[in-house]
């Protein structure tokens, strides 16, 4: 016949059920943790990749000569074709009477008034 556990050998197998759970669940956390950091850093590099936008910005028309406006780099509403430019270009263009967007006054950052 075998004895009966005592209350003394319950109490210590349910503290071994408690911790394998929690190991468990604290493995899965980790795990979980581990998943998004990667994430994260995968999000960080892809953004780190990505160029930045550029500092000044011509808008060509439809033929390749045609140069409609000059913008900042960060204008939001900078038109449908454009190239990235440098600064002293966008001051180039601006110089030949290209006319400078009304939203983002490239001619104002670039300190030309006239
Ligand atoms: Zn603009």
């Amino acid at each position: 016949m075998s004895e009966s556990p005592s209350r003394l050998e319950l109490l210590h197998f349910a503290r071994r059920v408690v911790v394998q759970q929690a190991t468990a669940a604290l493995a899965q956390l980790d795990g979980w943790i581990a998943d998004e950091e990667r994430r994260e850093a995968e999000r960080r590099r892809r953004e780190e990749d990505r160029p930045p936008p550029p500092d000044w910005l011509i808008e060509r028309g439809l033929s390749r000569t045609s140069l409609l406006a000059v913008h900042r780099g960060d204008c939001w509403d900078p038109g449908k074709r454009t190239v990235g430019v440098t600064e002293d270009q966008a001051r180039e263009a601006l110089q030949q009477q290209v006319r400078a967007c009304s939203k983002c006054r490239p001619d104002t950052a670039l300190g030309m008034f006239d």
